[in-house]
């Protein structure tokens, strides 16, 4: 499969066409951002771990029923995926409080829930990706009901696969985010990239961090948190 047109350049990747109308070729870029593009710099390697654990949680989200983007990894930062029309929501489950939630409620971080959370933001730079409701996202005519009720079942599914596969590698899942596509035909498949720029994933005897975070916040060691949750993955899949 070769590249053809670049479609779009988004902050962490950059998209291909192919010469097959129903695939696109992912490149993962080493480029990292955070707070609405307020913040920037490099991670080095992240491209290369970004595409390598996305390929291999989707594929094992698939074996547990979730449809996926995924189709062939061509090398360490490029897979075809499947083509499809990103439908405009951020998808956020949480275990945990972190992150905005913490902000948000005026609470301490590492709460576990009694029961995980959803919530929905709509991807709009302009607006700094508002948080909306199911309501507020049918109004908007940015899903349907029935997709509404499809993203939340893979959502949930999502969670549950990743929370118990990555206890088995040492690791609390805490929060994280998913982007869902349409196909041609309007089927809804979980697309984008399941990676630690998009979880919080926090090391289960110690609470250390060993994803985005570190960059977002500081903390140093960036590179070795990417490369120390790799090594679990690959340890455990
Ligand atoms: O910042 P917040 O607490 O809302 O983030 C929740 C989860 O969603 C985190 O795992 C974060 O990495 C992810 N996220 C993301 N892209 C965004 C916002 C949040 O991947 N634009």
């Amino acid at each position: 499969m070769n590249k053809g047109n670049q479609l779009y350049e988004g902050k962490a990747k950059k998209v291909f066409e192919t010469e097959n109308p129903e695939y696109l070729i992912v490149s993962y870029k080493d480029d990292a951002t955070a707070f609405n593009g307020l913040k920037k710099g490099t991670i080095a390697g992240k491209g290369v771990i970004n595409n390598q654990m996305s390929n291999r949680l989707m594929q094992l989200l698939e074996k547990n029923g979730v449809p996926t983007h995924f189709v062939e990894e061509l090398n360490e930062r490029e897979t075809v995926v499947k083509r499809v029309k990103i439908v405009p929501l951020e998808v956020i489950i949480r275990n945990i409080s972190a992150g905005s939630f913490a902000k948000h409620y005026g609470v301490e971080e590492g709460i576990v829930f009694p029961e995980p959370t959803i919530e929905f933001s709509y991807k709009n730079d302009e607006l700094g990706d508002p948080l909306l409701n199911a309501y507020h996202a049918q109004a908007l005519g940015l899903v349907t009901k029935e997709e509404t009720e499809t993203i939340k079942k893979y959502a949930f599914k999502v969670n549950e696969v990743l929370k118990a596969f990555w206890k088995e590698c040492g690791v609390t899942l805490v929060d994280f985010k998913i982007e869902f596509g349409r196909l041609a035909d309007g089927t809804i498949i979980l697309a984008d990239e399941i990676s630690p720029d998009t979880c919080r994933l926090w090391d289960s005897e110690t609470g250390k961090k060993l994803d985005k975070d570190r960059f977002r916040r500081d903390l140093g060691g960036v590179e070795d948190a990417y490369q120390e949750i790799m090594g679990r993955l690959t340890a455990h899949l």
